[in-house]
């Protein structure tokens, strides 16, 4: 009887999961990838994929208001939140069909149960199974947390329910100031609903640039959301179908429905981690890994949110790979988790990629910053009282663009682009020597000339 049941046994069939077993049985490892609910985990069913359908389906609402500029009649539009969902769900029903057979053509057998440790070896299905793996793969992912039970919490919802909400709620409160509250204000707010963001924070978007952070935040609030920082959600009460949110500030905000978006956990309760001599990482409560993803179990590895390193789909789909290649491939690959694109899909939308100034500034000695708010050219015409931002962060002793700050219309698309040129080092020279592209938002950054800020920080003496 051969030692082990399967030479890899993936638990969690997510992006990070999916991914390194499809990569894993090419590289002909025997696999079976466990998944407790449906195949492609947060991102594809409750994740980046839904939500950028409806943040598509919200936009429509600017874009008839605008279209009159440029002469256009629009009949009053009507939007059916039901019909929006029935579309979203067969496309994501369509996608998780695909995810399944792209993982069987690999050779790899997908599992639906849920899978627990019992030992470093040997893993417990719900059923009461036992498999035994040569290597096990934790791609268990995230979950959102609710912070503080507080009276009323059994209330709220978090993003996994908002994307089955029966009916469109009039008013809706949000508490949190991340890109997952932001987003689904903005989502909400296009289809006309009442907004309030609570926020315990000073401003939204901690860990964004501050420029980003006060411009996303006037812009937001332009666009009629109720923005309140500085307090939190201390109890909700129910009343038929309306909920009173009581404020820390005393205050109290009505709603008909009330969403907590304050942050995700890894998914490492019941795993059996401590059975099978895994440790967590004390910093962030993610399972503790070295540069390869190895945990300190030799066999075992950990990629994806399960981490917490940086829980985003693409990280989590490198890792993935690059843990298939080093265990199976024969090559050892590492990720870069440097200069990570990335987007919040609000609306204006966010683009960002590398430092902050205020980050830049803390590690480097002389920092220019180039920065311009304009009128889009789209809104000359619409008449919509909006502002893009755009900024470069540059390190001044070597001319080397270390970041890139975009927020507009199209910031995500740019940002991805950027990313090439930060990751490749490019200085202001680079970029100043690139001819623009007219008429574009984008042609901006190429023609910055005088920084609107420059940090020199004296010699120590
Ligand atoms: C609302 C929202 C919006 C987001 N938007 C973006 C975005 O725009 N861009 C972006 O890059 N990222 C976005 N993310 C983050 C992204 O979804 C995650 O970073 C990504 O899905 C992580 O992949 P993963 O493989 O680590 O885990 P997951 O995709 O979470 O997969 C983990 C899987 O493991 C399964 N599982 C857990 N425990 C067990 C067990 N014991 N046995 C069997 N199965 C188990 C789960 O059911 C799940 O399917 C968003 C997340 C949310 C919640």
């Amino acid at each position: 009887m051969a030692e082990f049941d399967t030479d890899l046994f993936v638990i969690g069939g997510g992006s990070g999961g999916v991914r390194a077993a499809r990569i894993a049985a090419g590289h002909g490892a025997r696999v079976m990838v466990a998944e407790e609910y449906r195949v492609g985990g947060t991102c594809v069913i409750r994740g980046c994929v839904p939500k950028k359908l409806l943040v598509y389906a919200s936009h429509f609402h600017q874009e008839f208001e605008d279209a009159a500029g440029f002469g256009w009649t629009v009949a009053p539009p009507v939007f059916d939140w039901p019909t929006l969902i029935a579309n979203k769900d067969r496309e994501i029903a369509r996608l998780e069909a695909a995810y399944t057979t792209n993982v069987e053509k690999s050779g790899a057998r997908i599992l639906k149960t849920r899978a627990v440790l019992e030992d470093a070896h040997t893993i417990r299905l719900a059923s009461g199974e036992i498999v035994r793996s040569k290597y096990v793969l934790i791609a268990t992912g995230g979950a959102p947390n609710h912070g503080a039970a507080i009276p009323g919490i059994e209330h709220v919802i978090s993003s996994n329910e908002v994307f089955h909400l029966p009916s469109l709620p009039r008013r809706i409160l949000i508490q949190g100031g991340g890109y997952i509250a932001l987003e689904f204000a903005c989502i909400f707010a296009g289809f006309g609903c009442d907004v309030t963001v609570v926020y315990r924070g000073d401003n939204v978007l901690r860990g964004f640039d501050d420029d980003v952070r006060s411009h996303v935040r006037s812009e937001m609030e332009k666009e009629g959301i109720t923005i309140l920082t500085g307090c939190t959600v201390a109890r909700v009460d129910k009343h038929r179908n309306e909920f009173t949110s009581h404020l820390s500030n005393g205050s109290s905000v009505a709603s008909d429905q009330v969403m907590f978006a304050v942050g995700r956990h890894p998914n490492i309760t019941g795993l059996g981690l401590d059975k099978a001599g895994v440790a967590i990482n004390p910093e962030n409560g993610g399972i503790a890994v070295d540069g390869f993803s190895k945990t300190s179990a030799p066999n075992i590895y950990a990629i994806g949110d399960v981490t917490h390193r940086v829980n985003l789909t693409p990280v989590a789909i490198r890792e993935g790979h690059a843990f298939a290649d080093t265990v199976f491939g024969k090559r050892e690959v590492r990720v870069d988790h440097a200069d990570i694109p990335t987007a919040v899909f609000c609306q204006p939308e966010v683009g960002t990629v590398g430092l902050t100034e205020t980050q830049a500034c803390n590690q480097f000695s002389h920092v220019d910053i180039y920065k311009a708010t304009f009128r889009p050219m789209k809104a000359t015409m619409s008449g919509r009282d909006t502002r893009m931002l755009m900024k470069l962060v540059v390190d001044g002793a070597t001319d080397r663009v270390v970041g890139c700050h975009i927020v507009g219309d199209g910031a995500a698309e740019m940002v991805q682009i950027l990313g090439i040129a930060v990751k490749l080092k490019a200085t202001k020279a680079d970029f100043d020597a690139t001819m623009a592209l007219h008429p574009t938002a984008a042609e901006e950054l190429v023609t910055m000339r005088t920084p609107s800020a420059r940090h020199v920080r004296a010699a120590a003496e």
